[in-house]
């Protein structure tokens, strides 16, 4: 086994024998030779489920409903352009601690009388308004969190990481070097300490949404202010099945990835502005056929 980077994305991955890559799956960049990196212990390992054929069927499902896509990202769904990649993950179990402060407002309702003019006569009638009464809110939270994915490689940014799961780790196995022949299997290139960092923010987040979701009375609330400290075992690093579609687009490299377990697909493809100026120039002839049509009928 090899260890090959990337020259522009800093992804490095071990080429297995007799498959030497020569271009990043992730950005379609040239690879170089990285004699300095030593294979990371993997825990483990979430075998693919979803084949080749499969994984470019459902690309080309997703790219069907982009109309404006320009044509060469169309060559993504081609299974020839897929690359089988397994992905590091850190993943952590942690306990995070959160105190809060909000304001919850609860409703009340007023009768308010007034008065209508109805065939010149004055009545007076009522109407139910409501009102809220606004009380300040402190309180603590705490949340065993199991099994939060943070990407460990520099090819998978972390907020296309979080598009393509979940994965389901119950379905992984412990690993073996049979699990990993003939695949392109992914060097970690994202440190424990900067994983950790990008984990206790995540966690920070969602502990925000759990208590602005669940853990607020009241009929409205504002003003939720959280504050998480997060205790984080130390993690384990696991390999998850990832295809990758990266082809040249018309303004640089882009790339399609399909979740290699549950068939997700995640990319942002461009659009062409060739098709789309096309589309209104063809509106356009329409509108001005119509106009004419009912200008000579007249
Ligand atoms: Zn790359």
């Amino acid at each position: 086994m090899s260890v090959r980077r990337c020259s522009a994305c800093g992804a490095a991955v071990q080429v297995p024998e007799g498959r030497r890559a020569m271009t990043c799956a992730f950005c379609d960049s040239a690879l170089v030779d990285d004699e300095a990196q030593q294979a990371a212990p993997v825990d483990r390992v979430v075998p693919f489920t979803v084949p080749r054929e499969r994984a470019a069927a459902l690309l080309r499902g997703f790219l069907a409903g982009q109309w404006f896509a320009p044509e060469s990202v169309r060559r993504a769904a081609d299974p020839s352009a897929l690359d089988d990649v397994l992905v590091p993950f850190w993943v952590y179990d942690a306990v995070a601690r959160t105190t809060f402060s909000a304001r919850v407002g609860i409703h009340w309702y007023r009768t308010e009388t007034y008065t209508v003019t109805v065939n010149g006569k004055t009545e007076t009638r009522t109407r139910q308004v409501q009102e809220t009464e606004w009380f300040p809110l402190e309180g603590s939270h705490v949340r065993q969190w199991f099994d939060h994915l943070v990407s460990a490689s520099r090819g998978l940014p972390e907020a296309e990481a979080n598009a393509l799961e979940p994965f389901d780790l119950g379905a992984s196995l412990p690993y073996a070097p049979a699990l990993v022949s003939g695949v392109a299997a992914e060097q970690p290139t994202i440190e424990r300490d900067e994983a950790a960092r990008v984990a206790r923010q995540e966690l920070a987040d969602l502990e925000h949404k759990v208590i602005a979701s669940t853990h607020l009375p009241g009929d409205r609330s504002s003003d939720l202010r959280t504050q998480t400290a997060s205790e984080l075992e130390p993690p384990r690093l696991v390999l998850l099945p990832v295809w990758i579609a990266a082809v040249q687009g018309p303004t640089g490299p882009l790339r399609l990835l399909v979740n290699g377990q549950t068939g997700e697909v995640v990319g942002r493809v461009p659009r062409s502005w060739w098709k789309i100026g096309g589309v209104a120039a063809a509106v356009l002839l329409v509108v001005l056929s119509v106009v004419l049509c009912f200008g000579v009928a007249r």
